[in-house]
Formats: structure tokens, sequence, C-alpha cells
């Protein structure tokens, strides 16, 4: 099947192409700078690439039409007409309570996705702008929308449900949430295959950590916890976010300061994390590189970055009652041996034990880099949300 992935932002539209019949992406590219001054279409097909940057502003209408163009173009295209694309899937990152599963998109799935817009009010605004563009240019094609939230919907009760008065929940829909999902859930079930094991038997911890980061506990296949909440700012120390904090400290700046909500909303998103405590960059690399030549902050934010996480895969086998394998993805995960080092250092009493070599080659490929006595298996996974997304819509539509 023929089908287009688009994961439409505030600024910029991402896309794939996939043809699953040919094994994977055909051409892929990102739109740019959406609304502003200087927009940018960026588009490559296997060695083919090619770049356009239109004179006036576009919206996300004319950035879907662009990459669509691209597509089709007789250089640097893969199909001959737009109407060959057989389905499209969407990214659509918060799904609330109302989805548990992807789902093929109606005027009832497009309601539902914007009564959802108070509980993520960047995201979920332009990724219905990239399902109303598609509608208006290819009317005729399905499209399904698979949600960041969906696979965390298994949560039980006692792992979303916050010690606030209970009517804030069922006013408001304040709870847990939890975000990358699609993520989560491929690494998980990649785990499962490459441990040649079921994975309804499997105890697994995976930790997404890219600029966002978040840490699930997958049991028997099912995201039992995850560490980001309503909104992406809970949980682990991020590139510019603070995660977990005592909520009191909200209040006792904005007093202190003369702070608004707001004020704080753009601080603990914006100016924290890494960030915020290094004093100098967001980006893990100069970070690590800040610490080795001898930067006190910068060696306090990788303490407190992978201390942070060290807890957590404590808490989640806690919290699971056992572990079997811990898996790491995303830019940091599946690149830096360093820290995935720093995180697992002091877990051998739980049976986690890597073998310092295989962590060493572990760069941006799968692979078991534990010690072959290790009771608990540690995997390196690069993520691959789009081919979930490619296979749930395939299955949907199908
Ligand atoms: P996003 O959440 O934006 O998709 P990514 O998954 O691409 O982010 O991850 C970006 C992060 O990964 C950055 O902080 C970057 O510094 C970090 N990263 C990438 N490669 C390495 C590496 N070799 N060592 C340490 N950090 C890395």
């Amino acid at each position: 099947m023929i089908i287009l992935i688009l994961n439409s932002g505030s600024s910029s539209v991402k896309y794939q192409l996939w043809n699953t019949k040919k094994g994977g992406v055909q051409a892929k590219g990102l739109v740019s700078r959406i609304g502003i001054d200087k927009p940018l279409l960026e588009h490559s097909a296997g060695e083919k690439k090619y770049e356009h940057s239109p004179s006036d502003k576009i919206d996300h209408n004319q950035a879907v039409k662009l990459a669509l163009d691209a597509l089709v173009h007789p250089d640097y295209g893969v199909m001959k007409r737009i109407d060959e694309i057989e389905a499209i899937g969407h990214r659509v990152v918060h799904g609330g309570e109302a989805f548990a599963e992807s789902a093929i998109i109606d005027s009832a799935v497009v309601d539902a996705i914007r009564k959802c817009i108070p509980l993520a009010p960047l995201h979920n605004p332009p990724n219905l702008i990239g399902i109303e563009a598609c509608t208006a240019i290819l009317p005729k094609t399905p499209q399904v929308a698979v949600f960041d939230t969906a696979f965390h919907q298994t949560m039980p009760e006692v792992a979303y449900t916050y010690a606030l008065p209970y009517e804030y929940y069922e006013k408001y829909k304040v709870r847990r949430y939890g975000f990358h999902g699609t993520s989560h859930y491929y690494v998980a079930y990649r785990a499962a295959e490459i441990l040649g094991k079921p994975i309804e038997k499997l105890k697994i911890i995976t930790a997404h950590l890219g600029n966002g980061a978040s840490i699930t506990a997958v049991s028997e296949g099912k995201s039992v916890d995850t560490s980001m909440g309503l909104t992406p700012l809970e949980g682990l120390v991020m590139g510019t976010r603070c995660g977990d904090i005592d909520p009191a400290i909200v209040m006792f700046i904005m007093e202190l300061e003369s702070k608004s909500a707001k004020d704080l909303d753009n601080l603990m998103n914006k100016k924290s994390g890494l960030l915020g405590i290094s004093g100098t960059t967001n980006d893990l690399r100069d970070v690590i590189k800040a610490s080795e030549t001898g930067n006190k902050r910068a060696k306090l934010a990788l303490d407190v970055y992978t201390y942070r996480i060290r807890k957590y895969v404590g808490a989640y086998a806690a919290a699971m009652g056992g572990l079997d394998a811990v898996v790491f993805t995303a830019g940091v995960g599946e690149n830096s041996s360093i820290i995935r080092k720093m995180i697992l250092d002091k877990l051998e009493f739980m049976g986690i034990k890597i073998d310092d070599s295989k962590n060493k080659r572990a760069v941006g490929k799968e692979m078991d880099i534990s010690t072959s006595d290790a009771s608990v298996r540690t995997l390196v996974i690069p993520t691959n949300e789009e081919l979930v997304i490619a296979m749930e819509t395939e299955r949907l539509v199908k």
C-alpha cells in the first residue's frame, strides 16, 4: 500500500512516502518556516535531493501541497500522480481518554481531537490543520490518526491518578496520559522479537531519550506507567524541560519574582533541564564536551540527568515486580554510550550488567549490550515511529 505519513507541527510539516510492498520509505522531507518568512522545502528520495524556497509566506495547506508536488516531481518524485496515495497516516499528539488505539479519521474523530486541544494547545491544532489540508487536497483518500498517548491508555488508575481533589479529574480530565507512545510501543515489541520471547511474558523498561525524554514500564506488552504526565513536562530531565520538581516551587518563584503562570510555563518548558543547570546548552553532546573540559555545571547537569533516569529504572522495576530488559532509544539513547553507562552504573544488584566494548559499539544500531551473565538484558534499539504509523494506517484502511 502507498501511504503518506504526515507529522504536522506548528511551523513545520514532516512527511514520508511509504510503499509497504516495496519495503518502506520511498521519499521523505520537511517543510519548515510555515507562517513566517523564507519557507523551505527539503526533500529526498534515495540519493536524489531537492530544495525549494518559495518567495512568499506559506500556510499549512500550501506546505502539504509543496510536499505533494515534490512527491510527483518528474526529477525528484517517486509517483506520477498524487492520487496514487492510497492512505494517509497522521501523527496526532493528544488523544486524551478518547483514543486507546489509532482511528480512521471522520468528522467524529476530528471533533474528538479538537476536544483534546486544551490538553495539548501547541500540538493538536497544527495536527488538525494537517488533517484538514489533506482532506481539502485528497478528499477521497482515507486518513488515519495515530496518537502519541494511545499506547499509554492501558495504564491502571493507580498509575494515572494524581493526588489532587478528584473533581479535577472528573471536570477537566486532569490525569497522567504519557507521550512518545508510538516509540515506546515499537521498541518494546522489537525487544521481545530480539529476545525471542512472547511480549506477554516480559517486563520491559523503555527509555526514549531525545530532546524530549520519557521512560515507560511495559508489562506483558502493555504500558503500565510512564514518566510524562498531563503534559510532556513531567518526569525526566530534558533538553530545556525540568521534569519532576516540587510543585510548590512554582508558587515560590511566582511570588518572589512577581511572575505570571505563563512566565513559569516558559521557564519550566524552555529554560530548564540541561540548559537550565548547565547555563549554556540544551544539546547533550555539548554538555558532555563541556563536562569533559572541567565545566562543573555541565557535569552537574549530566549527573542530575542520569541520576533521575536511574531512579525511574528502580521505581518501574518495583512497580512491575520484576524486570527482564531495559531498552534505550532516540537521539541520546541510541547514540551515547557514556550516558547509558552513567545511568546503569550501580544497577548490578538488579542483574543489569553491560559489556563496555559492546556498549561503545552500539551507535545508532540494534544491539544487546549486556554481559552474557546479566539476568536483565540491556538493548539499544533505534526507534521507528513512522513504521508503526504506516502499519497502523494499512491495518485500519484494509
Ligand atoms: P527529538 O526529541 O528532537 O526527536 P532526538 O531524538 O533527535 O530529539 O535527540 C536529540 C538529542 O540527542 C540531542 O540532545 C543530541 O545532543 C542527542 N544526541 C545525538 N547524538 C548523540 C551522541 N552521540 N551523544 C550524546 N547525545 C547525542
